[in-house]
């Protein structure tokens, strides 16, 4: 037998064991890059156990001191999975991939000019709406609401629109039943009007739950009936509110109670929680005599602040 021929067995094996390593090389690398590729949905990232489930709030204390536990504790979309190698879908407003269509970790898409929302409303859970009093984001956007509707001016809505502001308008139906009109002006000029009861009544939180449901559902039937528009966001007159209350929100077919953090009162800001307005916060305003001064405090503060003022229904998608 030629001596070629009688090493073919031995080069036969050396073969068969460098095609084994390739191959077993070829199956970690792709292990390796499944591990690596793989990124959690979005659904797994916004984990709305946070939102609701640690609310022991039978009852917020008074509207000034009144704090969202599911607001300040849910940073939803910040939180990846364990083991997953994903970067890091918020940061400093700097950071913000402005050229982005769409947050892979929220799935929200670009909305807002080139800001694309790094949060995601929680769900309705037990029955219940989740409570906002601020947003908890580092996008360096800022939310006016005004409530009542007691005062009713042209020049309000004049200077909202000459400072290129859109606000979500809490309104009360024993304030504008008289005139729904005047606020269709509101509506054309792009804000938003949702639900703050038919009556009013600062003792709500002491009501029956069938006088809760009236005042709500009431209120949101009207508004749909006059303005086109069934409301998507429930403040309660005062801020307190009960988990009865979300709860009657919820049936109502509303999505969330809007409380806030922050105020524009008498001329002057009051914060519930440090000296000036952060990213995500809610600022409270009325319609009241004092309107222009307190407009030009808001926009003092938001201006020193840097943050730009964003319609909170467009922020969450939810109009
Ligand atoms: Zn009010």
């Amino acid at each position: 037998m030629p001596r070629h021929l009688d090493r073919s067995p031995r080069r036969g094996a050396l073969f068969s064991f460098i095609a084994l390593a390739v191959a077993i090389v070829l199956v970690a690398t792709g292990i390796w890059w499944v591990a690596a590729h793989f990124e959690p949905t979005a659904q797994e990232l916004s984990q709305p156990g946070a939102s609701t489930s640690s609310l022991a709030d039978s009852t917020a204390a008074d509207s000034t001191s009144a704090h969202s536990p599911s607001a300040s504790s849910a940073p939803a979309a910040s939180t990846p999975a364990p083991g997953a190698t994903t970067t890091p879908t918020q940061g400093p407003a700097s950071s913000i991939p402005t050229s982005a269509t769409t947050n892979p970790a929220t799935g929200r898409v670009d909305t807002l000019d080139g800001l694309v929302p790094d949060y995601v409303l929680p769900p309705i859970e037990n029955g219940m709406v989740p409570v906002l009093t601020k947003i908890p984001t580092e996008q360096k956007v800022v939310f006016l609401t005004i409530d009542d509707g007691a005062v009713k001016r042209d020049s309000d809505l004049a200077l909202l629109q000459k400072h290129g502001i859109r606000a979500s308008l809490f309104l009360a139906k024993t304030f504008i039943a008289g005139s729904p009109d005047f606020y269709q002006q509101y509506i054309a000029a792009g804000h938003l009007i949702e639900n703050h009861t038919m009556s009013h009544n600062l003792d709500f939180i002491h009501l029956s739950y069938a006088q809760q449901k009236a005042e709500i559902c009431g209120m949101a039937d009207f508004e749909e009936q006059q303005f086109g528009r069934r409301p998507v966001f429930f403040r309660p007159p005062g801020g307190p509110y009960t988990m009865a209350i979300r709860k009657a929100v919820a049936e109502c077919g509303m999505k969330a109670i809007v409380d806030w953090e922050s105020k524009a009162n008498a001329g002057g800001m009051d914060y519930q929680v440090g000296a000036g307005l952060r990213p995500g916060d809610i600022v409270l305003m009325h319609f009241r005599p004092e309107f222009p001064a307190d407009l030009a405090a808001f926009l003092k503060a938001q201006k020193a602040a840097g943050l730009k003022v964003v319609l909170l229904e467009d922020y969450l998608g939810v109009k």
